[in-house]
C-alpha cells in the first residue's frame, strides 16, 4: 500500500454472528488498535462505504439485507468476511437455516480466519482489502448488481427439508 486517493470507509454488518467477531471489530476502532491511522472510518451508510465487513453467516433472514447493503455501495468496492462463520458458516454451517459463508451470496475479496477473529488479523485483512480496492480503482473495476440467484440452491432444498 503506497498511496490512497481517498480515505477508505467501511460498513460493518453483523449477519447473525454470536457477537464475538463484532467485539473484536469494535476493538479495532479503539485507540489501542486504532484503524483510523489508515484513514478508515466506520460509516452506517452503504452509499459512503468502500469496504463491506461482514461477520456471521448467510441465512434466510439476512440474505436480503446483505444484498441490499452490497448493491448500494458505489464501485469499486471490496468485501471482507471476518471470522470462520462469515468464511464458511463455521459451527453453524449444519443449521437448517444457514446457507454458509458470505461468498454464497456476494463476491468476497478477503477472508479473515479465526473464531473469534483477532484484531490483528482483522486489521491485516482490512489493509489487504485496501490494496485490492486501490487495484480496482486503478482498473476502473465495477461489480455487477448481485441478486438472490447466487444463493446455493442446495441450501434451499436443505432448508425446506429442515423445517418439516
Ligand atoms: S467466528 Fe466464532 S466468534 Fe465469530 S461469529 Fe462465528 S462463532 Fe462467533
Amino acid at each position: 500500500m503506497t498511496y490512497l486517493a481517498k480515505s477508505p470507509w467501511i460498513i460493518h454488518y453483523d449477519a447473525s454472528s454470536c457477537n464475538g467477531c463484532d467485539i473484536e471489530i469494535l476493538a479495532c476502532l479503539t485507540p489501542m488498535y486504532d484503524v483510523e491511522r489508515f484513514g478508515i472510518i466506520n460509516t452506517g451508510n452503504p452509499k459512503h462505504a468502500d469496504i463491506f465487513v461482514v461477520t456471521g453467516s448467510v441465512n434466510e433472514q439476512n440474505r436480503e439485507v446483505i444484498l441490499n447493503i452490497y448493491n448500494q455501495m458505489p464501485d469499486p468496492k471490496v468485501a471482507v468476511a471476518v471470522g470462520i462463520c462469515a468464511t464458511s458458516g463455521g459451527v453453524f454451517r449444519e443449521c437448517y437455516n444457514v446457507a454458509g459463508g458470505i461468498d454464497k451470496l456476494i463476491p468476497v475479496d478477503v477472508y479473515v480466519m479465526g473464531c473469534a477473529a483477532r484484531p490483528e488479523s482483522i486489521i491485516d485483512g482490512i489493509v489487504t482489502a485496501l490494496g485490492i480496492l486501490e487495484k480496482k480503482r486503478s482498473e476502473g473495476a465495477s461489480a455487477p448488481v448481485v441478486t438472490d440467484h447466487h444463493m446455493n440452491k442446495e441450501h434451499h432444498k436443505h432448508a425446506e427439508g429442515g423445517v418439516q
